[in-house]
């Protein structure tokens, strides 16, 4: 079955079909680097986070592309208040961004472009735009003309007229019309600023996000993704200004994510309603706050509380006791020669929730319908044990793929399956010991020098002592 998404340019769902045969290239707007991050980030780089982890899983090399906002009005803002260096602001809070997302298991970004690093990048893409003649330059920046660009409002809907209706430029401001927006910002006394051919300044938030992307995914790519408030005016004038340049439909899925809210408002900065990542993983794993957040579909709202969270805990654990119960019925788990009833029945719900899961992931990357399938298999997996005297391990080793894949995708249950693999590698090392002591037994040194050799250049030293022999990891 294919992929299907919501896109914000069309308001409906379509078929995915990427630009390139398996590749996916992918762009998200990335944070402004100003201030710890917040639960309304973490919502937003988890969603895409579990989309570009379902788009791999699905087979696709995912090529993604993260932008740092690392200086911009709010940065200088902050900086002025502080008394601290508004550069040194900056590499501040993305080391914190990064790692945070780090700590919420959200993959990194294969790029993570910054725009103090492509100044040049980015002169030379308004220099274009003033080529073509969508841009100008006035008393206190270069604009880009909004008028000039036939299709303005084909994402957000906002009619031109509408958005000139009321407005007027204020005194002091050079631009032509209220609705053009700065691409580049000439230097104010005691800002940072960079050479350019309109003076010293620096570049507007949106230019950034066009040149950036554009450079790492070229002309056209596939997915480009932020919160919805981005759509206006953010991701309209980032169209208006790659079309202008490139003269050809840029993006082909705009997807946004829905805000987190606290008390039917947005969690923001600016508002002060937030918690933060930091405060949020002191009472909480960072699979308790994945699943917190996958639970809603990545376009709904999301309330922040309290309850939510224990709620998001309780389900969590209920997956891992399902899981230690696998782990613990493995041991006494048998070859099948026969299947009864709670076999069909169990290998019929596993079967169905498989499905439903895909289902569930291809329709717009409906993780709160694909999570009802993991507790499916949860719930069947238990009953059948409850069942049966001695379980058979193909049924096991069934569900356990399952949450496998459903882990993988949704980042959970990491340190699990990490436990598995590890806990297989010891069980290997105590039977070559073990090969090894009868070896040296039966006088067949040669052979049993061997492994301890062999073994030490993979890094695990074997030690003899008069209780037997034991093992330590060493580095190489
Ligand atoms: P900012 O650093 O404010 O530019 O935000 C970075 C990203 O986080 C953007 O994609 C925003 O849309 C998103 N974001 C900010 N606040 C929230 C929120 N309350 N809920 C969901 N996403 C948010
Ligand atoms: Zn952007």
């Amino acid at each position: 079955m294919a992929i299907r998404v919501y896109n914000t340019l069309t308001r409906q769902k379509e078929e995915f079909r990427p630009l390139r045969e398996g590749e996916v290239r992918m762009y998200v707007c990335g944070p402004t680097v100003y201030d710890y991050p917040h639960l309304g980030h973490a919502r937003t780089y988890i969603a895409f986070d579990v989309i570009r982890r379902y788009l791999e899983h699905r087979g696709y090399t995912v090529l993604m592309v993260m932008n740092f906002t690392d200086i911009d009005d709010k940065i200088i803002k902050r900086a002025n208040e502080t008394g601290e260096d508004p550069k040194e602001l900056a590499e501040r809070f993305l080391r914190i961004f990064l790692e945070d997302m780090e700590a919420l298991k959200v993959k990194p970004a294969d790029v993570y472009p910054r725009v103090t690093e492509h100044m040049d990048d980015i002169i030379e893409f308004v220099k274009k735009l003033q080529e073509k003649g969508y841009a100008y330059e006035g008393s206190d920046g270069v604009y880009f003309e909004v008028r000039k660009f036939r299709e303005y409002g084909k994402l957000s809907k906002i009619r031109l007229e509408d958005l000139v209706k009321g407005a007027r430029v204020e005194p002091g401001e050079g631009k032509k019309n209220p609705e053009d927006f700065a691409l580049w910002k000439k230097a104010k006394p005691g800002e940072p600023k960079w050479e350019s051919p309109w003076g010293e300044g620096r570049p507007g938030w949106h230019i950034e996000c066009s040149t950036m992307s554009s450079k790492y995914l070229g002309e056209s790519f596939d997915i480009h993704g932020g919160g919805n408030d981005l759509i206006f005016p953010h991701h309209e004038n980032e169209i208006a200004q790659s079309e202008a340049c490139f003269g050809h439909e840029w993006v082909r899925y705009w997807l946004h994510t829905g805000f987190v809210m606290v008390d039917g408002e947005k969690m923001s900065k600016s508002l002060g309603n937030f918690v933060t990542v930091r405060e949020l993983l002191q009472r909480y794993s960072p699979e308790v706050i994945r699943l917190f957040v996958l639970q809603r579909h990545y376009r709904s709202p999301l309330d922040y509380t309290e309850e939510g969270l224990m709620h998001a805990k309780n389900n969590l654990e209920r997956l891992y006791n399902t899981l230690e119960n696998i782990r613990v019925a493995m041991e006494k788990a048998e070859i099948a020669f026969r299947w009864e009833k709670p076999e069909f029945e169990a290998y019929e719900a596993i079967r169905n929730a498989r499905k439903k899961f895909y289902d569930a992931m291809d329709d717009d990357f409906n993780t709160a319908e694909a999570l009802r399938a993991l507790f499916e298999v949860s719930n069947a997996v238990n009953r059948y044990l409850t069942l049966v005297e001695r379980p058979k391990e193909s049924i096991l080793r069934k569900a356990l793929e399952f949450f496998r894949t459903a882990g993988e995708v949704f980042g959970l249950f990491e340190d699990y399956f990490r436990e598995e693999k590890a806990s297989n590698e010891e069980a290997l090392i105590k039977l070559l010991v073990e090969v090894r002591a009868q070896l040296r037994k039966e006088r067949k040194f040669e052979l049993a020098d061997k492994i301890r050799a062999e073994l030490r250049n993979l890094g695990i030293q074997l030690e003899d002592t008069p209780e037997g022999t034991v093992w330590k990891r060493i580095k190489v």
